[in-house]
């Protein structure tokens, strides 16, 4: 199997991809390797965590001597490794030129023939805010050009799999045919692209609404790339929507820039008078050492950082879904955004896909706030205690835990069975007090539900003050 699932939360899986040189563990972070510039060598990448890279067969092609090597050696031999390595088809070329000087079956072929281990169509990139005739056109011709892949995959293919590129522009409808379209194609990855200039502009929630829309659509038993996102403050987030695979080409371009990435955003080293990173970089350097380097030592060693702190966070995004705390992890690192706060909340409106994907069974729930809401557990909860049995004329339901009652009211869970008092997720479920009306309500939504169910019985509830005012409101 060229995909393996071994564990979930959230929609957030780790899995194990499998190539011709090697298994590589997802969710996975993709250095993005330049070979016409010298900076930091492919060979280096693994020290960071690195287990795959990427690199543009484009440019390759494109330059006498790079494509002589790889025809001769092997796309491996000429960066000098031997981890799999995916190669992009010269799309982002396209997107920033207009043109690229090469066909799509030439780009396909040429990878099969260095011996890339993904292969990537040459798709038209559509910006996003493209008119919907235009986005339109473009993916009728990518989805022409997957066929075609497709088909020269099938008959050349020596083990290496294929991307099949996910467009649309900002059309949802259209991202959502791409991908029914990349069901039918016997891709091994699907990639989604043309999102980078949206990242640029934090224009997060119009990345999650593609994903989203990409993921209530596509085969679940295989990896999706969200091609371009490199900055570690975005993973758990994207992680959790069901990325599996990133790729930074940001810690390259940021450094040169000298732009620190942290899980939390980016900071600009003339800002900084401590590292917040314990890093090999960031213990042997000061912030003030190292603004009297050299530009080039600079850029080289910031950009060592960004990989030191780009995988510490994928690990912890990994770390996070063995747990099962996914949930958490995602609603601490959105609050270093408000567009990522704003992001996240796509997913309020895919409840169906989160109950399809999130695991039932969990050790805690800390609740961090309005977002902890969307979790499925609490609409799982309320679902489950309508099918509790109730054999007596009388229930009653109490919002004080000391007093005697067959049920109990928690903010957000609503119902709870007082057997189910030391069980999750209402029973493990840690809250703060004056806790926020939003999580009242769905409690007190859950409490109508069980009413009605019961509505032969007589239902006795013993409230306090706050209580009584949300319960009113749904008596009247
Ligand atoms: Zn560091």
């Amino acid at each position: 199997m060229v995909f393996e699932i071994t564990s979930k939360d959230a929609m957030g899986r780790i899995g194990r991809l499998s190539t011709s040189h090697g298994r590589v563990e997802t969710p996975a972070l993709m250095p993005v390797i330049n070979p016409n510039i010298d900076f930091i060598p492919p060979s280096e990448m693994r020290k960071f965590g690195a287990e795959m890279l990427i690199t543009n067969s484009y440019i390759i092609y494109r330059t006498k001597k790079l494509r002589e090597g790889a025809l001769k050696r092997g796309l491996h031999s000429l960066l000098g490794v031997d981890m799999p390595v995916m190669t992009d088809s010269g799309s982002f070329q396209l997107m920033v030129y207009g043109e690229v000087e090469i066909s799509n079956r030439e780009i396909v072929s040429f990878q099969n023939e260095i011996g890339s281990d993904v292969v990537t169509p040459l798709d038209i990139p559509t910006p996003p805010d493209a008119t919907h005739e235009t986005a339109l056109t473009d993916l009728e011709e990518t989805m022409r050009r997957e066929r075609e892949a497709e088909e020269i995959h099938l008959s050349h293919s020596k083990g290496n799999l294929l991307s099949i590129p996910i467009q649309g522009s900002t059309h949802l409808d259209l991202r959502k045919k791409s991908a029914e379209e990349a069901n039918r194609i016997k891709g091994d990855v699907f990639a989604i692209g043309a999102v980078v200039p949206l990242l640029d502009a934090y224009r997060f929630s119009d990345v999650a609404r593609i994903v989203l829309a990409v993921k209530s659509v596509i085969s679940p038993a295989k990896p999706v790339h969200l091609f371009g996102a490199g900055h570690p403050m975005i993973f758990a987030l994207f992680a959790a929507m069901g990325i599996d695979l990133f790729d930074s080409a940001a810690y390259a371009l940021f450094a040169k820039d000298n732009r620190y990435l942290t899980p939390n955003g980016t900071l600009k080293l003339d800002e900084i008078q401590y590292f917040p990173c314990s890093c090999p970089v960031c213990l042997n350097y000061t912030p003030e050492e190292m603004r009297r380097l050299s530009k080039n030592e600079r850029a080289y060693l910031i950009a060592e950082h960004n990989l030191y702190a780009s995988f510490e966070e994928m690990r912890r995004v990994k770390q996070a879904i063995k747990n099962n705390e996914l949930f958490e992890l995602v609603e601490m690192r959105i609050r270093s955004h408000p567009y990522l706060i704003q992001a996240w909340r796509e997913i309020k409106n895919h409840h169906q896909l989160l109950e399809k994907h999130d695991p039932s069974a969990k050790k805690i729930f800390f609740y961090l706030g309005k977002e902890s809401l969307y979790r499925p557990a609490i609409k799982r909860h309320q679902d489950r205690v309508l099918n509790v049995e109730v054999e007596r004329d009388e229930i009653i339901i109490s919002s004080d835990p000391g007093v005697k009652a067959d049920f109990y009211l928690k903010p957000a869970f609503g119902v709870v069975p007082a057997d189910l008092m030391e069980s999750y997720p209402a029973g493990h479920a840690e809250m703060y007090d004056e806790i926020e009306e939003e999580a009242y309500l769905m409690a007190v939504e859950g409490l109508r539900r069980f009413m009605e169910r019961h509505g032969n019985r007589r239902i006795r509830l013993v409230v306090d003050e706050k209580w009584r005012r949300f319960i009113d409101e749904i008596q009247n």
